[in-house]
């Protein structure tokens, strides 16, 4: 491992879902500890474990680090904020405008963010992260800063959850030059916010509708694609990607079917085995959160399955099979990530990893 360095961590959005499941993966961190937590002014001024009585969503117990911290303001106690953290994790949820606006005050206030929220995602100054496929547009913090005049903050997103179960499996073929592809999206009803309990409707039911999901997965991925041109960056726009996204009775795990078509001619053993030795430009800094192996291919016809395969890599890494001649494209396989891990608090938390290896968050601790 390469970093030793210890960093003080804020939560904004700590009493939801998301903001949860960073609490519990950041316990024990070797990098990271959470000093602060962050809510709406009605959880504000609780101690967390009040803030989060009978809405707490895991079955593991709230971290005992955690449980009496108070919870601040995250508008109106950005000042003490500011000075208790070396960087913060953003899961908030509310209007787009209102995310912008407090992730820009707090990288204002010389603190790096590091968003869950998708109200980032599509500014063109604002580099969306997935680290084993494109570390190199951390490059964009530096950019971003001489664009907005910030000194130490800045702001980096990570991808939307549904888009983790294919890009990488893409990017591993990225030679082939995909050309087109549909994708069809099984998605989890805890990428809702939502549990059976919560959400009785999605009991043996099926919902073919999934708000402003098929637009992030098919332009995120073109984003993550793209390249630094002049101070943005600018998103490729081959593949050409369509997607179907529908949300199904599960838990946990988002799966994805492909159909790809290619420019290159190529062998479907060539492609099974090209994903099987994929190795990510990140490996040798062996972040803590990182995945070993981050794609792994099952050969039997019935995986990965949701119940049995999401928390491959404790829920990081990315699971595929099926790989399959298509009448129509070419190819078709199907995959599948953790969407609340890998595709919600896990994936930012490499994504901050990545940015503290690399050098771009300051620690005063
Ligand atoms: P959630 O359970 O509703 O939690 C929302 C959090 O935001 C709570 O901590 C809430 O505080 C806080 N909040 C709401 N309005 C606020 C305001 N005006 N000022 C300050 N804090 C405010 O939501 P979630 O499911 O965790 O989702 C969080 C974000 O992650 C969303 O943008 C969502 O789209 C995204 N996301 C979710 C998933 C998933 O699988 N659930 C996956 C990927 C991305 P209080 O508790 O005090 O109200």
């Amino acid at each position: 491992m390469t970093e030793s360095k210890q960093y003080r961590v804020g939560v904004l959005g700590a009493t939801g879902m998301v903001g949860q499941r960073f609490i519990l993966l950041l316990e024990n961190h070797p990098w990271f500890t959470v000093t602060t937590v962050a809510a709406s002014k009605n959880s504000a001024g609780k101690q967390y474990a009040d803030a989060v009585a009978g809405r707490w969503h895991y079955d593991a117990k709230i971290p005992h680090s955690v449980a009496d911290l108070q919870v601040y303001a995250v508008e109106d106690d950005l000042e003490t904020i500011a000075k208790e953290v070396d960087f913060v994790f953003c899961a908030l949820e509310t209007d787009k405008d209102t995310i912008k606006k407090i992730e820009e005050s707090y990288a204002t206030h010389g603190i790096p963010v590091v968003s869950n929220n998708s109200a980032h995602r599509a500014t063109p100054d604002v580099p969306m992260i997935m680290p084993e496929v494109n570390p190199a547009h951390l490059q964009m913090i530096e950019i971003q800063q001489k664009n907005r005049g910030w000194d130490r903050g800045f702001i980096v997103v990570k991808p939307n959850c549904s888009i983790q179960s294919y890009v990488p499996i893409l990017e591993a073929w990225k030679k082939f030059k995909p050309t087109r592809a549909i994708i069809s999206t099984y998605q989890a009803i805890s990428g809702a916010g939502k549990t059976f309990e919560t959400w009785h409707e999605m009991v043996d039911n099926v919902i073919p509708f999934i708000g402003g999901e098929e637009g992030k997965s098919e332009q995120e991925p073109l984003k993550i694609w793209g390249e630094i041109k002049g101070n943005e960056i600018v998103p490729t726009e081959s593949p050409i990607l369509s997607a179907n996204c529908i949300r199904v009775p599960v838990s946990d795990g988002h799966m994805v079917a492909v159909n790809v078509e290619f420019e290159k001619k190529v062998r479907p053993e060539v492609l099974i085995s090209e994903v099987k030795a994929f190795r990510s430009p990140i490996e040798s800094l062996e972040l803590p959160s990182a995945p070993k192996p981050f794609i792994t291919y099952f050969d039997q016809d019935d995986r990965p399955q949701t119940k049995t395969d999401r928390d491959i890599g404790d829920g990081m890494g990315i699971s595929m099979g099926r790989l399959r001649h298509d009448p129509v494209l070419g190819f078709k396989f199907v995959s599948l990530s953790h969407n609340t891990v890998r595709g919600a608090a896990g994936g930012a938390i490499l994504v901050a990893e990545l940015l503290a290896a690399k050098g771009h968050v300051a620690t005063d601790a």
